[in-house]
């Protein structure tokens, strides 16, 4: 197994008398981008300020590259843990030109405005050193804040929140420039962020931080298919709420049984919530069927289909549009489940 760039085992943190991280567990791997997802208020700049170096965890360790950083008995400076920090608003020097502020970590010498010109590059912004902050955008000065924490080559960077400042235009734009930057420069890479989006867009890995702890780790599509907490589900992604009961081996549901093995995560419970993605209902017109269409919503793939059942329930079911395209209101239909993808406790 190879030593992970981030390990933190166990960090605690409160303030005062409310604590905030109850036993955080997380490792980022060399090269690698994780998203750490949380709402506001669970602790995720916390986390990033201890693992930064700009707090000392109250129990737990943090190390880098197998080299202990933080824990009772050691503590390593922020400026000798070769983190690299992109805060929510860029925080650029304004006196200094876009080249200075890049240069600002940098030892003199001859290699340095090489290195300054070739991280503006790396963030797309060749050719823009001689600018001030001032005459960017938004956009443009966050690249310039990831520039600035890239040029030292950290083992690690850490962006907090990095586009919460921009316009939610421009936010996947450059967000997506962020991640190519990070790729591009081999960096690994911690993102804070709550939104969900930004996280499965933008990072190899997502962990999600609820109650002080990290509930689940996963690349995004693990967590759309196999979420552990109704709360990760529904960040990843449009789900449907269903109670549900075990039955032998299915689930019964007021849309019919399910095999418990085309369930993503089963958490063990009786009964509970059965939690169905879109790709999961199956839809087919059926004359004299008991459930009928009250009406279609158009999204944008998916479909709110709302159902009245045979006992007179409603209920939106999302759907795949291709199988609704022709529905209208009173057609009769057989809604099928297919899989689902957790069954928790309701
Ligand atoms: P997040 O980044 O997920 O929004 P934070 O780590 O900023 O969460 O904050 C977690 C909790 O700790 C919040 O309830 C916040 O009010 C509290 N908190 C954060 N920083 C301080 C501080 N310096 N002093 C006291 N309470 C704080």
């Amino acid at each position: 197994m190879t030593t992970p760039r981030l390990d933190v085992r166990g960090v605690e943190h409160s303030y005062g008398t409310q604590q905030v991280l109850r036993g955080v567990d997380l490792s980022v791997e060399p090269g690698e981008v994780l998203a750490l997802m949380g709402e506001s208020g669970s602790g995720k700049t916390t986390l990033g300020r201890i693992v930064a170096g700009f707090e000392a965890p109250a129990a737990g360790s943090v190390a880098l590259d197998g080299e202990v950083v933080a824990d009772g008995r050691t503590f390593v400076a922020p400026e000798s843990r070769h983190v690299g920090v992109v805060p929510q608003e860029g925080a650029l020097f304004p006196h200094l030109s876009v080249a200075g502020n890049v240069a600002f970590g940098l030892p003199r010498g001859p290699a340095r405005s090489a290195r300054v010109e070739e991280c503006l590059e790396l963030v797309g912004l060749g050719g823009f050193g001689e600018r001030r902050p001032h005459e960017l955008s938004g956009g443009q000065q966050q690249r310039v804040a990831l520039a600035r924490a890239l040029a030292p080559s950290p083992r690690l960077v850490v962006l907090d929140e990095p586009f919460s400042a921009l316009d939610a235009s421009l936010r996947a734009e450059v967000g997506e420039q962020v991640a190519a930057a990070l790729s591009a420069a081999g960096a690994t890479a911690l993102l804070i962020t709550h939104d969900a989006g930004e996280a499965f867009r933008s990072a190899d890995r997502v962990a999600v931080l609820a109650g002080g702890r990290v509930v689940q780790t996963g690349r995004p599509v693990d967590l759309y298919d196999r979420p552990r907490t109704a709360e990760v589900a529904a960040a990843a992604g449009w789900v449907l709420k269903l109670p549900a009961r075990r039955e032998g081996g299915a689930l019964s549901t007021p849309l019919g049984p399910v095999g418990l093995e085309q369930v993503g995560y089963d958490s063990g419970v009786e009964q509970g919530d059965l939690l169905v993605r879109p790709g999961h209902v199956v839809v087919e017109p059926a004359d004299g069927a008991a459930v009928e269409v009250v009406s279609v919503r158009s999204f944008t793939e998916h479909v709110g289909l709302r159902v009245r059942l045979a006992d007179g329930a409603e209920l939106v079911v999302p759907a795949p549009r291709r199988s609704t395209t022709d529905l209208r209101p009173g057609d009769r239909v057989e809604v099928r489940l297919a899989g689902a993808a957790a069954f928790l406790a309701g």
